[in-house]
């Protein structure tokens, strides 16, 4: 029996790091510190409320959660949101798919600038979106002949930004934010309206900023420029500063016309009962929360500073982990730090490697590995 597989599938793999059990795991970026007795507690009783009600289907539009985040995101970033702004799903992974769902598909152009995250491609291919992808700088800037060239090229639907970058770290300067989402603006696709007609659009510019909170002092977050621009989605999630990877809530902040489009494709109560509480909980106790954040934020200061020290190029990191490189052989290296009970992540150009900020203690155990296995 052969089953009706999509040939376009036929050579795909699973995505996925690696999920090795060792010593010192540095290669996903997620938070290196458990939950507190104090977060697990208000987590806990959180979710025994919600546990209470689960005959019923959850609230499908999350309004407490929503004002939750409206408030965090005040808090974080000084922008006041209106909760019709705001959309959350199953992890921002699941956010962007509903982004592409509603706003890309069949047809149409996704596109970004390499290096970038790994699963932008995939997110295009499974909405049956054409994926087009220019090249960066050797800094890993953006490079604004390439973005030019492309937009012109592709009229995108939508593009995708990651800032900070994964895997470089690297964030997108305010003024060259602006000069695409001008770009964008000229250069999105043709809306057939009837009658053989067809009208101009503008182009969504999806910022995605999943380690935004690790920024260094004086680098805005884009949520500043939702106001001025209908055009702009920012992405975020409780995977990283949160420290709630195994949660699975990621959010957006965008016009509520964008929101509306997005509340057609999503499935019903897509966000469970559990979920929910369980976000409220880890938010409500976010003042802890942020003195990892500062911790982590020093720490990678410290790391990108040692490795400099020791003769490496370092990427200018603005998230939670930094990439360093140039390796003459780098699965050599990412091997012989897995030997010593190191995990971090093969990903990137050719030459580099990246290493997610653990505790102290971790990152002088990568440190030392890294000397070994180099010397
Ligand atoms: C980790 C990461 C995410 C977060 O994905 P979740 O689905 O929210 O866990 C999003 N974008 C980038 C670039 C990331 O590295």
């Amino acid at each position: 029996m052969i089953l009706p597989t999509r040939p376009e599938l036929a050579q795909e793999k699973p995505y996925g790091a690696p999920q090795l059990d060792v010593p010192v795991c540095l290669n996903v970026n997620e938070n290196p510190y458990d939950p507190s007795p104090e977060l697990v507690q208000q987590i806990a009783s959180e979710v025994a409320k919600a546990a209470a009600q689960l005959n019923r289907y959850p609230d499908r539009d999350f309004t407490a959660l929503r004002t939750d985040l409206a408030a965090y995101l005040a808090e974080e970033s000084g922008v006041q949101l209106d909760i019709t702004q705001l959309w959350a799903a199953n992890g921002s992974n699941e956010v962007m798919l509903h982004i592409l769902q509603a706003f890309a598909g069949p047809g149409r152009t996704v596109a970004s600038f390499l290096p970038s995250y790994s699963m932008y491609p995939e997110y295009a291919r499974d909405v049956h979106s054409t994926w087009v992808a220019g090249q960066r700088n050797a800094d890993f800037s953006l490079n604004f002949v390439e973005v030019q060239r492309v937009l012109a090229g592709a009229n995108p639907a939508v593009i995708l930004l990651a800032s900070p970058n994964n895997p470089t770290g690297t964030a997108l300067p305010f003024d060259q934010l602006r000069q695409v989402l001008e770009l964008a603006i000229q250069h999105g696709p043709q809306l057939d309206v009837g009658n053989g007609e067809v009208e101009k659009t503008a182009a969504l510019v999806v910022v995605d900023e999943a380690y935004a909170e690790f920024r260094r002092d004086g680098v805005p977050s884009a949520l500043e420029l939702l106001a001025e621009y209908p055009n702009l989605v920012v992405t975020r999630t409780m995977s990283k500063a949160f420290g709630a990877a195994g949660l699975r809530l990621g959010y957006m902040a965008a016009s509520p016309e964008i929101v509306d489009q997005i509340r057609i494709v999503r499935l019903p109560y897509h966000l469970s009962a559990v979920t929910q509480a369980a976000a409220r909980g880890a938010l409500a106790q976010r003042a802890e929360l942020s003195k990892q954040v500062a911790q982590i934020r020093a720490d990678r200061d410290q790391l990108a500073e040692s490795l400099r020290a020791l003769g490496w190029e370092v990427a200018e990191s603005d998230a939670n982990f930094v990439m360093f490189g140039h390796l003459e052989d780098r699965h050599q290296v990412w091997q012989g730090l897995l030997d010593r009970g190191v995990l971090i992540r093969e990903v990137g150009p050719d030459g580099w490697l990246r290493v997610s900020i653990g505790t102290p203690e971790e990152n002088a155990a990568f440190l030392t590995a890294l000397q070994e296995v180099t010397k």
